[in-house]
C-alpha cells in the first residue's frame, strides 16, 4: 500500500500572550496509507483536533514535517495549498452548524462545484448523485439543515466533502453528537465509502467503539503525545499501554445486577464458598472451546450471569463472568488451565 500522508515528528506550540507556551502535540509520527481507515483515539483535551488542523493547515505546524503523497507541504503558503485541500477534506461534530441556515443542503453541497465552475444543470444532477451515495434521496437537497435530523445532515455533510473527490476523508468526532444507532449507521456509510470509493479515511474519536467498527489500524494519543500504534486485531488483542487497555474496556458493560453483588463476599467462607469468576479472552487466548473443556477435563460446572464476545479486526474477545461449582482443588486447576491458555481469570467473590 502506498503511503498517503505522512506526519513525522509533528509537534504544536500554542502561544498565548500571558500565558506559558502550550505543547498541544508533542513529536507525532505516524503514516495513513491510502485506501486504509485508520482511527486516532484519545481522551478529550489529548490533542486529536490539534493534529487534525495540522494534517490540513488550518494551523501552522511549530516543528516537523508533513507530507502528502510524497510533497513536502510543512510550510506550503495558503495560497500554494489550495490544490492540496481539495484532495483532503474534513467533516465535524457538529454538521448542522456546518451549513448555512439560509440555504438548502443542495446549495451546500453543491458549493464547491460551483465555484469550479461547472454547470448549473450538471451541478444538480452530481448532487443527487452525492446524495444518493450517502444514502439521501435527492429531495433532500431542498430542504434547509434544520428540517433534518443529526443522522440525516451528517450524510449531507459527508456527501459534501464528496463532492470534489478527496484522496482522504479526516473526521473529527463525527458521530460523537449522534445516539447509538445514527452512529452505527454512518459508520457503516463510512466504511462503505472507503470500500466502494477506495477512499482513506482518518477517523479521529475519543471512543473506541467507533474504532473497533470500522478502523483497520488505531493510534492513540495521551496528552498530545502517540503512545501506542497498529492495527485493530494487534491492539485489541494485546494493548501494551494502560490507556489503550482502559479505551478497550470501555466498550463492554459490565456491571453486575445489584442483588449479586450484595451477596457477594471478598474471601471464601463455609457458606459462601462458591466463587463467581470473570474470564476474560483477548485475540492471544487460544481459539477453542475453552470453558466447555474446562468443565469436562477438571469436573466442574459454569453457570454463565453475564457474557459479553466481540470481533474486531479479525480476532475474537470478549468476556464472560460465571459461578464456578466443583472440588476446590478442581477449580484451581481448572483456572491454571485457562491462564495457560491466554485468558485473564478474576475472582470477583464469593457466594453461597
Ligand atoms: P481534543 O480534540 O483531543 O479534545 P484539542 O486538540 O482540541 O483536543 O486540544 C488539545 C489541547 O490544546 C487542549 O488542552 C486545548 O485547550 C489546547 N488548545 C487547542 N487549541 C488551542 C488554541 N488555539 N490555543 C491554545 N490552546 C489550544
Ligand atoms: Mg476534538
Amino acid at each position: 500500500m502506498s503511503i498517503l500522508l505522512e506526519a513525522e515528528h509533528l509537534t504544536k506550540i500554542f502561544t498565548q500572550r500571558g500565558k506559558n507556551p502550550f505543547k498541544a502535540v508533542n513529536d507525532v509520527s505516524f503514516t495513513l496509507k491510502k485506501g486504509e481507515t485508520l482511527g486516532i483515539v484519545g481522551e478529550s483535551g489529548s490533542g486529536k483536533s490539534t493534529i487534525a488542523k495540522l494534517l490540513t493547515r488550518l494551523t501552522d505546524i511549530t516543528e516537523g514535517t508533513l507530507k502528502f503523497e510524497g510533497k513536502d507541504i510543512t510550510r506550503l503558503k495558503q495560497s500554494q495549498l489550495k490544490e492540496v485541500y481539495g484532495d483532503i477534506q474534513m467533516v465535524f461534530q457538529n454538521p448542522v452548524g456546518s451549513f448555512d441556515p439560509r440555504r438548502t443542503l443542495g446549495d451546500g453541497i453543491g458549493e464547491s462545484l460551483r465555484n469550479r465552475g461547472m454547470k448549473k444543470a450538471d451541478v444538480e444532477k452530481r448532487v443527487a448523485e452525492l446524495l444518493e451515495q450517502c444514502g439521501l434521496e435527492k429531495e433532500y437537497a431542498k430542504r434547509y439543515p434544520h428540517e433534518v435530523s443529526g443522522g440525516q445532515c451528517q450524510r449531507a455533510a459527508i456527501a459534501r466533502a464528496l463532492a470534489v473527490e478527496p484522496k482522504v476523508l479526516i473526521c473529527d468526532e463525527a458521530t460523537s453528537a449522534l445516539d447509538p444507532a445514527t452512529t452505527q449507521s454512518i459508520l457503516q456509510l463510512l466504511k462503505d465509502i472507503n470500500k466502494r470509493l477506495g477512499l482513506t479515511i482518518l477517523l479521529i474519536t475519543h471512543e473506541m467503539e467507533v474504532v473497533k467498527r470500522i478502523c483497520d489500524r488505531v493510534a492513540v494519543i495521551d496528552k498530545g503525545e502517540l503512545i501506542e500504534t497498529g492495527s485493530v486485531s494487534e491492539i485489541f488483542s494485546n494493548p501494551k499501554t494502560a490507556l489503550a487497555q482502559i479505551f478497550i474496556q470501555s466498550t463492554f458493560h459490565i456491571e453486575l445486577p445489584q442483588e449479586y453483588m450484595e451477596q457477594l463476599s471478598a474471601q471464601p467462607s463455609a457458606e459462601k464458598n462458591k466463587p463467581i469468576i470473570k474470564f476474560e479472552f483477548t485475540g492471544r487466548s487460544v481459539d477453542a472451546p475453552l470453558l466447555s473443556h474446562a468443565s469436562k477435563r477438571f469436573g466442574i460446572d459454569f453457570s454463565i450471569l453475564m457474557s459479553q464476545i466481540d470481533y474486531a479486526g479479525g480476532v475474537k474477545f470478549g468476556f464472560v463472568i460465571a459461578e464456578v461449582t466443583g472440588e476446590e482443588d478442581a477449580i484451581s486447576e481448572a483456572r491454571f488451565y485457562l491462564i495457560d491458555n491466554n485468558v485473564k481469570v478474576e475472582v470477583l467473590g464469593y457466594v453461597e
